[in-house]
């Protein structure tokens, strides 16, 4: 019997494996797909997930692979007015004042290759979770290979459509847009276009989230379509819409391009007896300002070494249900409320008019103003809890 099997290898599971490794914790992750799968989705670690990463040994790679940076733009489509203000004033308040831009494909790679290097950890790719169960003494995982793994405790970190949440019944609480998101990864000058590295265009029909992700000129060109239309034929759309949204100069290569359905939901509980929920298994937000995954990082930061001080240490189980009610409660209070602001802020330009001007008013400020900036940026780390032992768990033992 495992100590613990982590379903799923997004960024969610391989962080919060990688922690209960390096702790000491006999850890089994099983991913359905055969690698890291790929879409394009998280590419922008807010400065606040950095301590998470560095506590892991793997800010530096993350930040080697990816880019830091420091500099923001909000760009209103309608007037041309730009309003951009840089991380700077988080100097003091932090070691690493910037944020990293990344696939998370890649962020989760870092993570597998650290982890499939530690003797008690193990990885299997292209295992598939079917059912599951739980007794007294454990969880029995039945894989679409028709194996049986037994574990004393089981994190689902298997994303929105969480076979371990389906599995413990519990109900997804929430609503989808009528929107969908097309995210497209694009090689094309942004910058001689006088684009910030990251660029959020407020507009009611054409707003988008423009991000560079890559040192090699590779952008994340984010905006929505009316959900009604074929979703199998998005990518001929693509073309039509980049007449809007490409402002650079000359060509562009597309590199992939990938439609997502946008939710806020969050499962009615993240513990229920020897399994608890991570990541988009627990909550799922549209993407706009870049919570999600960051909401992920921080369940991930906080479960491994309480979970850890379970397994190793013997400490009260019911610490668990402290980590998950903390979690849920920052998704619904935080998270949740943000991103759909953001969304409404970016995409539908907040209806125009007086309501509009009061968020713009709010961007000016913050950008002449550093108070007024340093609060905002500290949004982000409220999104973190920390785990009900923090304390009692020494630094991982592995590096
Ligand atoms: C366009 C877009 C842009 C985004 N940008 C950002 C951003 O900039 N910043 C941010 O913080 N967030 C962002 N997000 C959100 C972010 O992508 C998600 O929050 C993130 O993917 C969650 O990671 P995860 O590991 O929890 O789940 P996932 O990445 O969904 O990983 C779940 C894994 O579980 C596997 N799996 C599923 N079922 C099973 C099963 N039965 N058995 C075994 N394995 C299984 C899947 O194959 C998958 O690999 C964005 C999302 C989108 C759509």
């Amino acid at each position: 019997m495992k100590d613990v099997i982590v379903v799923g290898g997004g960024p969610t599971g391989f962080i919060t494996a990688l922690g209960l490794a390096q702790a000491g914790v006999e850890v089994l992750l099983i991913e359905a797909g055969e690698d890291v799968i790929d879409s394009p989705r998280a590419a922008v670690y807010h400065w606040s997930t950095l301590d998470g990463l560095e506590r892991l040994g793997i800010r530096e790679e993350a930040e080697r692979i990816g880019f830091p940076k420091q500099d923001y733009l909000w760009l209103v489509r309608k007037t041309g007015e730009r309003i951009a203000y840089d991380l700077s004033v988080l100097q003091g308040t932090t070691r690493f004042p910037y944020n990293i831009h990344l696939g998370q494909d890649r962020l989760a790679k870092i993570a597998r290759d650290r982890l499939q290097k530690l003797p008690n950890a193990e990885v299997r790719f292209g295992t598939r979770l079917e059912r599951l169960s739980q007794d007294a003494d454990g969880v029995t995982l039945t894989t679409d290979k028709g194996e049986e793994l037994r574990a004393r405790w089981v994190v689902g970190a298997d994303g929105a459509g969480s076979t371990v949440r389906h599995q413990l019944g519990l109900a997804f609480e929430g609503f989808t847009w009528p929107e969908r998101f097309v995210a497209t990864n694009v090689y094309h000058d942004f910058e001689s276009a006088d684009y910030g590295l990251s660029t959020m265009v407020i507009d009611d029909r054409w707003g988008a989230v423009i991000v560079k992700i890559a040192r090699d000129g590779l952008w994340r060109c984010t905006y929505m379509e009316d959900a009604a239309l074929p979703e199998e034929t998005f990518l001929d759309r693509v073309p039509a819409a980049y007449e809007h949204l490409l402002a650079g100069q000359g060509d562009y290569r597309l590199d992939r391009a990938a439609p997502y359905k946008m939710h806020q939901r969050c499962a009615e509980m993240f513990r229920e007896g020897r399994v608890v929920l991570a990541g988009d298994a627990a909550h799922v937000t549209n993407p706009t300002g870049g919570f999600g995954l960051t909401t992920g990082l921080f369940d991930a930061y906080s479960l491994w070494p309480t979970l850890a001080a379970v397994v190793l240490d013997g400490a009260d189980p019911g610490l668990l249900d402290l980590w998950a009610q903390d979690r849920r409660q920052v998704y619904l209070e935080r998270t949740s409320p943000q991103a759909s602001a953001y969304k409404r802020f970016v995409f539908h330009a907040n209806g125009g008019g007086a309501e509009l001007e009061a968020a713009l008013e709010g961007m000016r400020a913050m950008a002449r103003d550093p108070d007024v900036r340093l609060q905002r940026l500290m949004f982000t780390k409220g999104l973190e809890t920390a785990s009900p032992v923090e304390t009692a768990i020494p630094f991982p033992a592995y590096r």
